[in-house]
């Protein structure tokens, strides 16, 4: 009776294999739930583990129950009635040898009061509090029994579900499935540490833990069974990733062995800067790969400003250097276009024919550049990941390079591998991103990408200052603009992304736009939003870049790869609306020559606590990797992958947060047990991932 609407009797659990599998025309509502819930083998069942658990095991004398106590007592109905109060309610009063108390409900049926009728001995569950009628539960948990009825064993197991499915009905149904699910070992001895449960074990202690078991331990998850639990599924993640790996040494990639001469020595004499330690190191890295036979899966990070897009050019030039095509992809059209200009002022006076394919090139132009690239005339191709999945054709695409990783969806990885098809070659793949990924997911879904890291800037910069303010001191904010305008220096405002409205996103940075007009008399304030047509962005920009414009306000269409080292403020409105990455990025964009920085972020009060805690992390840290880090404890990994999240394949059990040395293990078992027990790792894998392997390796 905990859940008033759930009937008195638990409906029958369905029974056989296959619980609510098949085509049955009349599905219960629970069996339906389940279903919807993915409950539908004897092993999802037996993995269905509990949120927490009831102590039912014992029973509490009522006189020695504090208020606020959660317990269970037994004893006899001395007085059951209705009683209109502010509302119906039935009041029924219980005791035992120690004294008594009153059971008071407020939704009930006519059954209820039948159930609890004075004389009868009731088993009562709740927790205690002194109302106004005095001490009292509130809708406790009710079970009418015999005297001396045994008591459980176990504790009792509360699950995941949902309205449709009650608890009683899910237990019966996992008791069930437990004693058919097939959970024999399948793991050769010695594979994990000693001292775990088996996996039959474990799971069976999960559902039905006995009295002693340390409910805290069970809780937290750190119970020996949770370990075994959690191996298992961390060891399974492993072994397909290096699936992935050995799979990927298969495959054949077109030869870009360093050529002398030609495009890459061109623009090493042609840069107005030496590269540092970290560029020379991550561009031999990443030569090296490119003279390998196999496709390069590689990941470039640094942290903004890092000079991630010279190390790409150099990329390009020694693909093309070697004959073959290469591909530069951008989120967003604004962003292909300003991230990678620079790149092209660098290569295209060295005689290269680059082709832009972005939304807005249409008509002849575009048919144009898309006969360039199918011919091959056309060596570099610069465009959006949508623009170059779609219909292109390239003519030998050997290299494709993409910016900010994490937007680029696995789908869009995966249609990227095709493009060389007929070829039956694979292009080499460079992934960059400013946000690294942290360590703990670098060694689980990443540990089939190799990764290379930029980690010292470029002499000469001046660390970012960053300063919160409350937005009632938004004057005092554009005071300070004024002084950095005064001084020649160029500014960025960045308005918000209003929640599901680019029309109120695009008011919000026009009356900005207009205030900042209006206070800074004599300077060039900008607009720069996502609902203007390209070349108009382009203007914007370049007016901007040439130092034409003091002022930029933007929406966070500026949020990567721009690159006005001129600009030494950076204002964010409503910062408590962008997430930690994005904050990150934007504060990137100032900083970027000797001048000193400083970022405002403007916030509206009251935060909330995820929205203070990414404030607090920015104004205490600079370091990308430790933004990164924070991000992933206050976001949790599955929303840090992005489009991952909603992909099965995260973690069900581990947590890569608290669960740093269980997956180091697991790191260490998996190329053991490959090799040792090819059968036993592929049964392992099979067992935890099904049919989402494939998606992991995306
Ligand atoms: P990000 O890693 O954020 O993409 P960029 O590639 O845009 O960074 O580089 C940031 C700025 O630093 C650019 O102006 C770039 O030309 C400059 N830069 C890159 N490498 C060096 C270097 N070795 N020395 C001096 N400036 C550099
Ligand atoms: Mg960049």
């Amino acid at each position: 009776m905990t859940d008033p609407d759930a009937p008195a009797q638990p409906r029958k659990a369905p029974t056989g294999t296959g619980v609510g599998a098949g085509t049955a025309p009349r599905l219960s509502a629970p069996a339906q739930a389940m279903r919807r819930l993915g409950l539908l083998r004897d092993i999802d069942l037996a993995l269905h583990l509990p949120l927490r658990y009831e102590d039912e095991t014992r029973l509490t004398a009522i006189a020695s129950l504090h208020d606020g106590d959660v317990a269970q007592v037994e004893g006899r109905v001395i007085d059951c009635r209705v009683e209109e109060r502010s509302r119906r309610q039935l009041l029924v009063r219980l005791q035992d040898d120690s004294g008594d108390l009153l059971l008071r409900f407020l939704h009930f049926y006519p059954s209820n009061q039948k159930q609890m009728a004075v004389g009868g001995r009731l088993r009562v569950r709740g927790e205690l509090r002194g109302g106004f009628l005095g001490r009292e539960m509130v809708h406790p948990t009710v079970k009418v029994v015999q005297e001396g009825a045994p008591l459980p064993a176990a504790l009792t197991p509360v699950y995941p579900g949902s309205a449709q499915l009650p608890q009683a009905y899910l237990r019966k149904a996992v008791l069930s499935a437990l004693g058919r699910a097939p959970l024999h070992e399948l793991l050769p001895p010695g594979t994990l540490p000693p001292g775990l449960p088996s996996l039959r074990d474990a799971v069976q202690l999960l559902h039905q833990p006995p009295p002693q078991a340390s409910a805290q331990a069970l809780e937290d998850r750190s119970h020996p069974a949770w370990q075994r639990l959690k191996l298992e599924e961390l060891l399974a993640q492993q072994l397909s990733q290096l699936q992935a790996q050995h799979e990927r040494a298969q495959l054949r990639a077109p030869d870009l062995r360093q050529r002398a001469g030609g495009l890459r020595n061109g623009l090493l004499a042609a840069l107005p800067f030496a590269l540092t330690a970290a560029q020379q190191r991550v561009v031999a890295e990443i030569a090296q790969d490119l003279a390998r036979a196999q496709p390069m899966n590689r990941l470039l990070q640094g942290d903004v400003g890092s000079g991630k897009t010279v190390v790409a050019a150099l990329a390009a030039a020694v693909a093309i250097d070697a004959g073959w095509q290469c591909a530069l992809m951008a989120p967003t059209e604004i962003l292909a276009e300003q991230h990678f200009r620079k790149l092209i002022d660098w290569l295209q006076p060295l005689g290269l024919t680059v082709a832009w394919l972005t939304g807005s090139r249409k008509g002849k132009l575009r048919t144009t550049m898309l006969q360039q690239v199918a011919s091959g005339q056309a060596m570099l191709v610069v465009g959006t990941h949508a623009v170059i999945q779609h219909d292109v054709a390239f003519a030998r695409l050997g290299l494709a390079i993409v910016d900010e990783q994490h937007r680029f969806g696995v789908a869009q990885r995966l249609a990227l591998r095709h493009k060389l098809d007929e070829q039956q070659l694979e292009p080499h793949l460079l992934m960059m991103s400013a946000t690294p990924i942290p360590r703990t997911l670098a060694m689980s879904y990443y540990a089939d990408l190799d990764v290379s890291t930029i980690d010292e800037l470029p002499p000469g910069r001046t660390p970012v200052v960053t300063k919160l303010f409350a937005d009632n001191r938004r004057d005092q904010v554009v005071l300070r603009i004024r002084d950095e305008v005064a001084r020649g220096r160029q500014v960025y405002w960045v308005c918000p992304l209003v929640e599901e409205s680019e029309h109120l996103d695009l008011q919000n940075a026009t009356e900005t736009h207009a205030q900042l007009s209006a206070a800074l008399p004599g300077a060039g304030v900008g607009l720069l939003h996502g609902r203007m047509p390209a070349a108009e962005k382009a203007a914007v920009m370049s007016l901007f870049t040439q130092g034409q414009l003091q002022v930029l306000v933007a929406t966070t269409v500026i949020e990567v790869g721009v690159d006005v080292p001129n600009a030494s403020l950076m204002v964010i409105e409503h910062a408590e609306r962008f997430g930690l990455a994005q904050l990150h990025q934007l504060r990137g964009r100032v900083g970027r020559g000797a001048v000193a920085s400083v970022c405002v972020l403007l916030y509206t009060a009251p935060l909330s606590p995820t929205g203070k805690a990414r404030l607090k992390a920015m104004a205490e840290t600079n370091d990308g990797f430790e933004i990164a880090r924070r991000d992933l404890e206050i976001r949790g990994p599955g929303e840090f992958m992005g489009a991952r999240q909603s992909g099965d394949a995260l973690l069900r059990f581990a947590d890569l947060n608290a669960d740093g040395p269980l997956l180091q293990l697991a790191r260490e078992a998996a190329p053991r047990l490959l090799q040792q027990h090819p059968a036993a790792a592929r049964a392992h894998v099979d067992r935890w991932l099904a049919g989402r392997a494939e998606f992991l390796k995306a």
